[in-house]
């Protein structure tokens, strides 16, 4: 006979999209297990840049799309969360920078100085004084202009650590899901998922199925063969520096079109190491460039923005992840969360680590609709089950690779 494991509510896939509504359900006395088949962390959410957006790197052209808005109040909710005020206590997460610069090379234009300077988004920018430019543009070399937007940064690696914490009872390692092991009725609701670990089955069942697995989704959309879901991957190429010097830089500098041209955070590696992650224009524009290509646009795109710095002795690597989002006209980006409910299972991409709070509110809205009542969980088979490891930051793994 099989093994079986039930909960109210099963997740696939342990990035922040899980782990925030792992949460959020375990504390509204929803039981819930969530599932992962690799690192928790592991797939973008650790890659991402940690970057709160309010918005305004999405109104770069003088517009407020409805991308801008959606984000808008998400620097304020996690704040609150992160002063152990909010939905979730993420009071031991630190934040790495209080603000994310806007810089350009040159003079901002007068219409782009007129739109940042004006309040028309609640995410606040704020022009900075000469004396409060951060410390790698107080050079006098730099002829540039700096704003300051209230989107924080915070320590991704350390976010994940902090959700895992009080559900590790609930997180368990599985070996990838194949659509065979996901059973339909003729109805289309999943009635069951068997996982697989180390040789060994449980079936589980559920009131509900999550899937939040990023890339994985695909395995569920293959099984659903639904028209009214399908997921879009859009490429980064992104590059990490180990810098010789420690300029700590949270910054989008400003190129000519709508979105940054090049995008910087800092991070240290566990020895101490100052690491600038960049992403931008440079990160999607080099899809198609090899390792060495990219190394080489990053150095050169480096010396023309920071000419005074001197990076001959800096380290490079680079790394190519896809963003997982629903399939959108034109392959575009999408403009907000996604949540599809077929059946008992909703499919799902937050499409930024920012708006994870917003796509828990809206599968628990879904959940109280449908009137979700708690029931018995019963976890028995899965006490022996291993966790998945928390994944490592990528500045480990591409500058301290023989270190576990
Ligand atoms: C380079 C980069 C930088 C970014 N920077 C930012 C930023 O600064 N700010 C921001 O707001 N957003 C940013 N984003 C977007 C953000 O990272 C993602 O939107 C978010 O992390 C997606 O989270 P997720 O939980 O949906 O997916 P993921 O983090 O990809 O998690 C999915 C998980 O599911 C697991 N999985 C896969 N298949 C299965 C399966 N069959 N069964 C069980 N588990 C499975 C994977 O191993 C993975 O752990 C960035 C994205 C990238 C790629």
């Amino acid at each position: 006979m099989n093994k079986t494991a039930a909960a109210d509510v099963v997740i696939f896939g342990g990035g922040i999209a899980g782990l925030w509504l792992l949460n959020r359900l375990r504390q509204s006395g929803i039981s819930a297990l969530l599932f992962e088949s690799n690192a928790l962390g592991g797939g973008q959410t650790h890659k991402s840049q940690g970057i709160i957006h309010g918005g305004m790197k999405y109104a770069l052209q003088g517009v407020i799309t409805r991308e801008a808005q959606v984000m808008a109040d998400m620097p304020a909710h996690w704040k609150l969360c992160l002063s152990g005020k909010g939905e979730m206590d993420l009071s031991a997460v630190p934040i790495l920078s209080r603000q994310q610069y806007l810089w350009a090379p040159h003079k901002f234009t007068s219409k782009l100085t007129g739109f940042l300077a004006s309040a028309t988004l609640s995410s606040n920018v704020e022009s900075v004084s000469k004396e409060n430019y951060p410390s790698v543009f107080q050079h006098k070399e730099f002829k540039g202009e700096v704003f300051s937007l209230d989107e924080i940064v915070i320590d991704v690696p350390v976010l994940v650590r902090e959700m895992v914490k009080a559900n590790q009872d609930a997180v368990f390692r599985i070996e990838p899901l194949c659509d065979e092991e996901l059973k339909l009725d003729a109805a289309g609701n999943l009635v069951s998922a068997t996982v697989y670990q180390a040789g060994r089955a449980v079936e589980v069942t559920a009131q509900q199925f999550v899937f939040t697995a990023g890339a994985g989704n695909e395995v569920i959309i293959k099984k659903l063969k639904s028209n009214d879901v399908a997921m879009q991957r859009r490429p980064l190429h992104m590059v990490l520096v180990k810098t010789p010097f420690d300029y700590p830089l949270y910054a989008h500098c400003l190129g000519l079109g709508s979105r940054p041209r090049l995008t910087i955070t800092t991070h240290h590696t566990a020895d101490g190491h100052a690491i600038w992650y960049l992403g931008g224009a440079l990160a999607e524009e080099g899809v198609n460039r090899d390792t060495e290509a990219q190394i080489q646009a990053a150095r050169d795109e480096l010396y023309t923005l920071f000419p005074w710095l001197d990076f001959s002795t800096a380290e490079f690597a680079t790394f190519m992840i896809d963003r997982a989002e629903p399939k959108q006209k034109n392959g575009l980006k999408p403009e907000s969360t996604f949540s599809k409910v077929i059946q008992n299972m909703i499919i799902a991409w937050p499409t930024k680590l920012a708006l994870a709070p917003k796509l828990t509110d809206d599968i628990m809205c879904h959940l109280q609709k449908i009137k979700l009542q708690p029931t018995l969980c019963d976890t028995r088979e899965l006490r022996a089950w291993p966790m998945p490891p928390l994944a490592r930051p990528v500045w480990e793994d591409a500058f301290c690779k023989n270190e576990s």
